[in-house]
């Protein structure tokens, strides 16, 4: 029986010619990775467990995005923890305020993840740089103290479900749309500890934004990995960012799949999840009543430039609907400084928005836009769990950014089509 995509990554860094599914392996890492949040609890575990080196200090990297610039003193001493570590162990991918960015924006637009390399980091949403070819997936603290000082994991090989992509997205539908789609229908739970491998003629319409948004969310399926085929927009994508060579690894013809999903992109329309679980999906057309609150667009799902791109073209020259607070943030500083040399800066500003400094911020209900008792938000992030963004009675609806944009005019859940 072949391999899949993710297989066959897995086996090559473990050293084995194949590896099956439920087969546990210890496999070699190309990158390790953790925030503000989650690297000093693995410090701690690293200093605890006697470690006095890292094994490589070209392959950890460290971004200070959850609560910085630092909300209070507790997010303080983190960073602090933090940055006393990257500088005792030299660490070469150490990113603090004015050069972070969200994470898992950040190290691919750094060109720091490539095609083919494993990769664990410290937070769930790792599953991102599958867009670029790679396996990569969240661990815990203690994984990531263990990777720092061996550059090893353990893992479970994941069985694979095959999520075959047909058609082209219409306008004002992208990415966020079809990894909705996908986890409305299959629900939280649906690809559990299994890869998710995209494929098909659909793929190619896809850019790599949009591709970094799906695999962000696999997680949000329960998937232990997303992953995509390398094709020439991600040579195009990698060899503008990266001086590592790469390497491309394809499934087997024969590989094995517990189910294949067909997703004809052309059909999909936009989509929103209500609370309080990813898989609540709707079409955008029976949200219409919903009034909201917040709009917050950004996040490591939806902070990339093309996603300021349809905010801009959908808030340039009109305001903001009174009564509704709109924050946007761009994911990394590049994306930062390109809003203000494309002037969407201004015209976000000039709509009524206010635009921060990269940041996870309101995402996780850190801070810079936390919700009181019964507020509604419509955000582009990637969770909307009970109380996820604020108080406990408080809703988050997650949609593309151009849904995201429309709502800020209107005050309501909104078609981008209509606005
Ligand atoms: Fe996690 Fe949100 Fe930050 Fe992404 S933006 S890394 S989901 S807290």
């Amino acid at each position: 029986m072949g391999m899949t995509m993710t297989q066959k990554i897995l086996a090559a860094h473990a050293g084995l010619p194949e590896v099956k599914a439920g087969q546990l392996i210890n496999a070699s890492l190309d990158i390790v990775l953790g925030n503000d949040i989650t690297t000093p609890v693995a410090i701690n575990e690293f200093e605890k467990a006697g470690f006095d080196s890292v094994y490589d200090r070209t392959r950890i990297n460290i971004v200070l995005d959850h609560f910085a610039p630092n909300k209070d003193i507790k997010a303080a001493e983190q960073s602090k923890q933090c940055r006393e570590f990257a500088y005792k162990y030299d660490i070469e991918n150490f990113y603090d305020v004015g050069e972070m960015g969200v994470e898992h924006a950040l190290l691919p637009e750094k060109g720091i993840v490539t095609a083919g390399d494993c990769i664990i980091g410290a937070d769930s949403h790792t599953c991102t740089y599958g867009a670029v070819g790679a396996f990569s997936t969240g661990v815990g603290s203690t994984d990531m103290a263990a990777g720092m000082a061996t550059g090893k994991c353990w893992f479970k090989v994941p069985s694979a479900i095959k999520i075959v992509l047909k058609g082209k997205l219409k306008k004002w539908v992208s990415g966020k749309d079809v990894i909705l789609d996908i986890i409305g229908k299959i629900g939280v739970d649906g690809a559990l500890y299994q890869s998710m491998e995209f494929c098909g003629e659909g793929v190619s319409s896809l850019g790599m934004d949009d591709r970094l948004t799906i695999c962000n969310m696999a997680i949000e399926a329960g998937a232990k990995n997303g992953i995509f085929p390398v094709d020439d927009i991600t040579r195009e994508y990698l060899d503008a960012r990266t001086q590592r060579e790469y390497k491309v690894y394809e499934a087997d013809e024969d590989a094995e799949y517990t189910q294949t999903i067909e997703i004809n992109l052309s059909e999909l329309e936009p989509t929103v999840s209500y609370p309080h679980l990813p898989e609540n999906t709707h079409p955008v057309s029976e949200a219409s009543d919903i009034k909201i609150d917040q709009v917050v667009i950004g996040s490591c799902t939806n902070g990339r430039i093309s996603d300021m791109e349809t905010a801009y073209e959908i808030l340039k020259g009109k305001k903001v609907k009174k009564g509704v607070r709109v924050i946007i943030i761009p994911a990394t500083m590049a994306i930062y400084k390109e809003c203000i040399t494309r002037g969407y800066m201004e015209a976000f500003v000039d709509a009524g928005c206010v635009v921060s400094t990269p940041t996870c911020g309101p995402c996780l209900g850190g801070y810079m836009g936390i919700l009181a008792s019964g507020e509604k938000c419509i955000s582009t992030t990637n969770r909307n769990f009970v109380g996820r963004m604020g108080h406990t009675s408080s809703e988050v609806y997650l949609a593309s950014p151009a849904v995201a944009a429309a709502s800020a005019l209107t005050g309501y859940i909104s078609n981008p089509k209509e606005v």
